[in-house]
């Protein structure tokens, strides 16, 4: 009798203790959740477009070619980068200083932020570091080979921004999603290969994870002066080098900090080269004709239509018809024209249910845009000129 007093009681407190955490409706998607607040409708213009690369090789990696941190920082501000995360092989442990990213004097530029970063190399795959400060990167190696949550542990300890990255295919990430703040989608010019990688991100979306896509050349480095036949893999190939993608961010400043946010707000999207089309997404939730939010913004659904405007800002062609992919929960939901000019923009509407969660993302092709630098680079791309992050409905924010 004693025991089983003691029983009940013990799931009372489990069940008590669960809905303080908020954690009760994380078993099931289709309990109502509170979002939280809005951000501000003067958020929405009150930041910057900031462009970058988050995933490329310097001489510090093994596999790479020589290419100096110099070149490729001169590289990257002579096409008007804004940011840059040179993510060399794990090459900041063991204490061998000479193949330091971080340390070697060339790590420097005058107009662009240089995020610290590195490519966490295991067994189980690769990851992305991205952080605006220097931080223990030997202590997320050392845990490499041990389950999840302590890696997550240890992730969460030293502030940090974990990416997975090409999440199909050799050396895909092979961890949990819960540890990770964003995906790499669109890994290299190669936009085809991509495919899989697309498929996992919807997955982790409808799982209820509100996880950032964004892009990364992971170039070893062919160009601009190294001749095609000393390169080895699509890697390598002169054509994928700084910018192929481009990962755009609308970060709050012009500061490293700012950046590595907005890449776990969600606020980012991604374009075939730095001379590409950005990709803007946004959301009218009453229908006054003022946009209240945009991609990487939860919003809670009020079961009224909300309108949504797909807009190409940048070089886009005149007279020239973009197709916008708009997919609905993982699902094709509708395709539309946009016709290049001096506004590109397309409006759909649609009602997302109040009981359940939904999101929305958009995928744009088109005519290709030229990078002069890297001319070989638009073939890999083709026609895809760009994609979104998500605008979603009743996510919970505390997943
Ligand atoms: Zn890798
Ligand atoms: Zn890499």
């Amino acid at each position: 009798m004693r025991a089983h007093v003691l029983v009940s009681s013990l799931i009372l407190a489990g069940c008590i203790s669960n809905s303080a955490h908020g954690q009760a409706s994380h078993s099931n998607p289709w309990a109502p959740v509170d979002v939280g607040p809005l951000p501000s409708t003067a958020s929405l213009s009150d930041g910057v477009w900031l462009k970058g690369d988050l995933h490329l090789h310097s001489r510090h990696s093994h596999d790479s070619t020589n290419n100096s941190e110099a070149k490729i920082i001169a590289f990257s501000e002579s096409v008007g980068m804004d940011y840059l995360c040179i993510t060399d092989h794990d090459n900041h442990v063991q204490g061998d200083v000479a193949h330091n990213t971080w340390a070697d004097p060339e790590f420097k530029s005058d107009s662009l932020l240089l995020l610290y970063g590195g490519e966490w190399t295991t067994t189980r795959g690769h990851g992305n570091v991205f952080s605006a400060r220097p931080y223990d990167h030997q202590r997320l190696y050392d845990v490499r080979d041990q389950r999840d949550v302590v890696v997550g542990a240890v992730k969460k300890e030293l502030g940090i921004h974990l990416s997975a990255n090409h999440p199909s295919g050799k050396d895909h990430f092979g961890y949990s999603y819960d540890i990770v703040d964003s995906i790499e989608v669109w890994n290299s010019a190669v936009w085809s290969k991509n495919a899989n990688a697309i498929m996992i991100w919807d997955d982790m979306l409808s799982s209820g994870r509100k996880l950032t896509g964004r892009g990364g050349s992971d170039s070893h480095h062919g160009t601009p002066d190294t001749p095609e036949q000393a390169t080895k893999n699509t890697y390598q190939r002169q054509a994928n080098y700084v910018g192929t993608p481009t990962t755009w961010v609308f970060a709050k400043a012009r500061t490293s900090q700012a950046v590595v946010d907005t890449l776990t707000n969600g606020r980012v999207s991604v374009s075939a080269n730095p001379f590409a089309p950005r990709v803007e997404f946004y959301a009218d939730l009453d229908q006054d004709g003022k946009m209240e939010v945009m991609m990487g913004d939860n919003t809670k659904a009020t079961g009224k239509p909300v309108r949504f405007r797909v807009q190409l800002t940048g070089n886009t062609v005149a007279g020239a018809a973009y197709t916008v992919k708009v997919i609905k929960n993982g699902d094709p939901f509708s395709t539309l024209q946009a016709i290049g000019g001096k506004t590109t923009m397309v409006e759909f509407t649609d009602t997302p249910i109040t009981i359940g969660r939904t999101y929305y993302r958009v995928e744009v092709e088109g005519p290709p845009t030229a990078y002069p630098q890297v001319p070989e680079s638009m073939a890999l791309s083709g026609n895809m000129v760009g994609l979104s992050n998500p605008i979603y409905f009743n996510f919970d924010p505390n997943f």
